[in-house]
């Protein structure tokens, strides 16, 4: 029987914890009386840096079960990083990890068929959302957008599968060699190569508090995912470019033949929309390159993903 790591990041998560604690700590205890996880598992809770009692929480119930295990970071590092921390803590420990959401939207009860699919060959598992009626319009709408764009940026990754995925212990392993720091684990994860499946549920709604990825931060996280996998923006850019150089081309050859002809084009306003976009076309055209710039510097730096200030074990070693 293979031991099962469930990796869970939190980050100000005090609302849903006692209730996400009881379900997982259920789910467990269920699959090790089936007999399809060893008596060893349990559930890797990651602190992000929160700022309020979840980590409190977590050692309370690392106190009270042998089931929970605790991660505490010295500081907040984002969702990716937080659960690349737990993967890597996790990866030498035990023979195959599950990563959910601590607000338990994705579906708890489609992880044993996880566990089957591993057991019949499969080194990762996705969990596919098949529909998302709890979501809002706006939530669906921003995140289907984000899916599509991300695929005609070229980026491989699994339609409508968040981070509610297996993966093996060789593939975490595999995972650990990825050492950047715009870390897009969705985009990564697909490029391991070993086998995988999927597993299709119903995403359910927030039980409590409120989502720790406000617009802003789903816009940059998704500006990171193509940043990080692909240089079509700068191509377009370039592309772009050569399209405005030959559009002005043709201008000028006009204006020349009319002149010739005797009559000049008349108006300035032409001049001055010509100007501005232009201008706005080389802004948005160094900004992009820009932020490529600026990842290469932030890679470059090699800083550490996250730090741990204290991992809470039950195993008699370290
Ligand atoms: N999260 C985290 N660090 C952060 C932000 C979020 O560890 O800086 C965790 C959060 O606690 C949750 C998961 O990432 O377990 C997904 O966040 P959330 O459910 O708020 O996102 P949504 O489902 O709204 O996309
Ligand atoms: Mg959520």
């Amino acid at each position: 029987m293979k031991r099962l790591m469930i990796v869970v990041p939190c980050f100000n998560e005090e609302e849903v914890l006692p209730t996400s604690l009881k379900e997982l700590i259920s789910a467990v205890e269920n699959l090790i009386k089936k007999e399809k996880i060893s008596r060893d598992s349990g559930i890797l809770f990651v602190n992000d840096g929160s700022r309020d009692r979840t980590w409190e929480l977590i050692s309370k119930a690392h106190k009270e079960s042998n089931y929970v295990y605790g991660l505490n970071l010295a500081g907040n590092v984002g969702h990716q990083n937080a659960l690349l921390a737990g993967l890597n803590t996790v990866k030498d420990i035990c023979d195959v990890s599950i990563s959910i959401d601590a607000d338990l939207q994705d579906d708890v009860g489609v992880i044993e068929e996880m566990i089957d699919k591993y057991y019949s060959g499969a080194d990762i598992v996705y969990g596919v959302r098949s529909e998302r009626k709890t979501d809002s319009f706006f939530k669906r709408f921003t995140a289907q957008t984000f899916y599509k764009f991300m695929s005609a940026m070229g980026v491989k990754s699994v339609y409508n599968h968040a981070d509610f995925r297996l993966m093996s212990a060789r593939a975490m392993q595999a995972l650990s060699l990825y050492k950047e720091r715009n870390l897009f684990l969705r985009g990564i994860v697909p490029q391991i190569g070993y086998k995988t499946d999927c597993v299709y549920y119903v995403r359910k709604q927030r039980m409590a508090g409120e989502s720790k990825y406000p617009f802003k931060k789903m816009l940059s996280f998704a500006f990171d995912g193509i940043t990080s996998f692909s240089i079509k923006p700068i191509k377009m850019v370039t592309a772009l470019g050569a399209v405005i150089v030959v559009c002005s081309v043709i201008a000028f050859i006009y204006t020349m033949i009319s002149y010739f002809m005797g009559h000049t084009v008349p108006g300035w306003s032409s001049l001055m929309i010509s100007i501005w976009f232009l201008g706005g076309v080389q802004l948005l055209s160094v900004g992009i390159v820009g932020q490529y710039v600026g990842k290469t510097y932030i890679e470059s730096k090699e800083r550490p993903q996250y730090i741990i200030e204290e991992f809470l074990n039950h195993d008699k070693k370290s």
